[in-house]
């Protein structure tokens, strides 16, 4: 576990000043770190029968392809607003400034779909939990919740209620 942790790069001040990037290409980039990624969250996932897999734009979408794979199951992109292409169900979510909106295919799932979230990283936990509320809107049934990173400092954990979370590098983030 500490051995994937070192294979991500911290980038500080970057998008602006104050945030560490956690810069997850130089353990995309190599192979056998990239499968060390994978195979570890299919095994935490391996007694979950899951649907479908939804990965959170973009970096969401890296792990969460590769895990539909393994799994066996689909994948649907929840993607920033106005990119998808058919109709949509959205969410709106509140940031440090301002709001931002997720959407899905509103045929993404149907009822009572057995779903994985997927996404790099959790943070404060609030895209996470604007997902939950949309998924759960639609009757989807949250089975688990992967990210690579956590940075444990944030209490993002907190935000997700109760749902099962696998999160393969614990980061203090201070
Ligand atoms: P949050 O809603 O605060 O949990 O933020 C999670 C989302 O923001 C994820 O989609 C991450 O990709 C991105 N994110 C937040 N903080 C960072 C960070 N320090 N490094 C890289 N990505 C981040």
């Amino acid at each position: 576990m500490s051995d994937l942790k070192s294979c991500v790069r911290d980038i500080p001040n970057f998008p602006k000043d104050g945030i560490i990037f956690k810069d997850i290409t130089t353990l995309l980039r190599d192979g056998k770190k990239f499968r060390e990624a994978v195979d570890l969250f299919a095994e935490e996932l391996k007694d979950k029968s899951i649907d479908i897999v939804l990965g959170i734009e973009a970096r969401g979408f890296i792990f969460g392809a590769a895990l539909a794979y393994k799994l066996g199951c689909g994948i649907a992109p929840i993607r920033k607003k106005g990119k998808l292409p058919h109709k949509t169900r959205s969410v709106t979510y509140d940031l440090e400034y301002g709001t931002d909106t997720l959407e899905i295919h509103q045929d993404a799932f149907q009822k009572g779909a057995r779903i994985l979230i997927v996404d790099d990283l959790l943070a404060t936990g609030g895209t996470c939990r604007a997902v939950i509320d949309l998924v759960e809107e639609m009757g989807g049934k949250i089975e688990s919740i992967a990210f690579l990173i956590e940075l444990t400092a944030l209490k993002g954990r907190e935000k997700l209620k109760g749902h099962p979370i696998i999160s393969l590098i614990k980061d203090e983030y201070c």
